[in-house]
């Protein structure tokens, strides 16, 4: 569950520390995460905070900014 606050922020990949793996995209409900040139890609307009993501990456990749 997304956790308060205004508006509505999307899950953000930090490019940085993201492997490619691809292993977050299964864990999205809405299918917002594709993995593109080795890198994870949230769609913002899919996207509903649900923060699963976050807890799929191995790599701490994912943020709720
Ligand atoms: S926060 Fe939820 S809806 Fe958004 S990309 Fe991650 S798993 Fe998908
Ligand atoms: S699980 Fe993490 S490291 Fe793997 S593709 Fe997703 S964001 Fe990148």
């Amino acid at each position: 569950m997304a956790v308060g606050g205004e508006g509505t922020i999307p899950a953000y990949i930090i490019p940085d520390m993201c492997s490619g793996c691809g292993q977050c995209a299964p864990s999205c409900p809405h299918k917002a995460i594709s993995v593109c040139a080795g890198q994870a890609v949230v769609d913002p307009g899919l996207c509903d905070e649900c923060e699963a993501c976050v807890f799929a990456c191995i790599n701490g990749a994912v943020t709720m900014k």
